[in-house]
């Protein structure tokens, strides 16, 4: 087949832009495939790239003493040693209307081959098919904090990012390891990184023109800097795994009066529930949790650092392990799906979209998922063909109000943000 190119359209437009006589541009290339699909960059990548790495050298059309190819390639050959690699050479120009237009050339041992070039295009592009559903350009302006990014905070960001969301701050201290793997939206590329950084290359995947910080913070150890986050986002999204964090992270969601929204999955994921806290309008995170709506549904334990927060210190490791009970990453997606849904309404909110109705219908704050005929739902009846009944793979909303004698939010109306 002809070599295939893509080219970042935004990096062409940089190099067509940069004024005086740009003679050969250093980039760098990276194949597929045995060699017949590259992604070329002439400046340092958006994301961590994979693929085989070559070399890449980029040129403006009108540069002068380049119009001769093989005059370009003499020089190619004389800048690079390509180690037996293909050198991949982007000619890039000005085409219709103003757009850039690029040429790839392939270089190799054998000679020059012609290569199909495509680019990927600027952000507004990106997301044509979202329209209709989602108001893309509002989207783009918004900011979410995403407090752990295991396997449930981690597919949140990457369908917020595929829906157009512009900006992330991704909280987490742990790093990736092989456990992990199999439910985590990264995967063994990415082993022994903090899961911030990997999610980010993964969101940048997405939608390259995202702007994604992260903290590599232990939220209950750096209260402040993470409430400064929280302060400048427009929601606050929580998939942590521990109730120290939830309640500090409760107390900056009313103290900065952002929305914020609690998922959880119970033990080996056989359900879950959902908490969205509007502050001073519904419940937050303590009236929930003194509500006894949650007793007895017991958190799912996913990392032998919540199993040794639970266990005395002589506890064998056997003992540990069989602690973490996990579900599969199936189990987790209906949870992590809810709340990327309840976080684009919330986005979405004073703006008229698909969303709309959707807002309508999640009345309740409070959501409980029914997975799996175990644990809180042992006694239940079958699915069957009812559905007049209880059963399995459905969402309860829970009829729930701000508890007066709430520790943190009852009693405290005289101290309610006016903004
Ligand atoms: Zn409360």
């Amino acid at each position: 087949m002809t070599p295939l190119v893509y080219v970042f359209e935004e990096q062409a437009r940089d190099l067509l832009s940069q004024t005086g006589d740009v003679r050969l541009v250093d980039g760098v290339a990276y194949g597929f495939d045995d060699w017949t699909v590259f992604h070329a960059y002439t400046e340092k990548p958006y994301f961590t790239p994979s693929g085989f790495i070559c070399p890449c050298v980029a040129i403006r059309s009108d540069a002068a003493g380049f119009v001769d190819e093989e005059k370009l390639m003499a020089e190619v050959r004389r800048r690079v040693d390509p180690d037996g690699r293909p050198i991949v050479v982007l000619v890039t120009g000005t085409g219709a209307g103003g757009s850039p237009s690029c040429r790839a050339l392939i270089l190799t041992e054998n000679g020059i081959a012609g290569a199909d070039t495509r680019f990927v295009p600027r952000r507004s592009e990106l997301f044509t098919r979202n329209t209709g559903l989602l108001e893309t350009s509002a989207l783009a302006e918004k900011k979410v904090v995403i407090v752990g990014l295991g396997s449930g905070g981690s597919p949140i960001a990457l369908e917020l990012a595929r829906a157009g969301i512009g900006h992330f701050t991704l909280i987490d201290f742990d790093r990736l390891e092989l456990g992990n793997i199999s439910r985590h939206v990264c995967g063994v590329n990415d082993l022994g990184r903090y899961k911030t950084l990997a999610v980010r290359d993964q969101l940048l995947q997405k939608n390259p023109f995202a702007e994604v910080s992260t903290m590599e913070v232990n939220v209950n150890q750096s209260l402040s800097q993470v409430e400064d986050a929280v302060a400048a986002s427009d929601l606050l999204i929580v998939a942590s795994d521990n109730d120290q964090s939830r309640f500090n992270l409760n107390q900056m969601s009313l103290n900065n009066n952002k929305v914020a929204l609690y998922g959880r999955a119970i033990t080996r994921a056989a359900g879950g529930d959902v908490l969205r806290v509007r502050p001073w309008k519904g419940p937050c995170y303590n009236c929930i949790f003194s509500s006894g709506l949650i007793d007895g549904r017991e958190e799912e334990m996913s990392q032998k650092r919540q199993a040794l927060a639970v266990l005395p210190a002589y506890v064998e490791e056997d003992k540990i392990n069989t602690m973490i009970q996990v579900g599969l990453s199936s189990d987790i997606a209906p949870i992590a799906n809810m709340m990327t849904k309840m976080a684009l309404v919330e986005l979405s909110r004073g703006i008229e979209t698909g969303m709309s109705t959707v807002d309508e219908d999640l009345a309740s704050d409070f959501y409980v998922w029914a997975n799996r005929r175990e644990e809180a739902y042992a006694n239940w009846p079958r699915m069957g063909f009812k559905w007049t009944h209880p059963s399995i793979l459905r969402w309860y909303g829970a009829r729930v109000d701000r508890d007066p004698n709430c520790l943190v939010c009852g009693g405290h109306l005289e101290q309610e943000p006016t903004t």
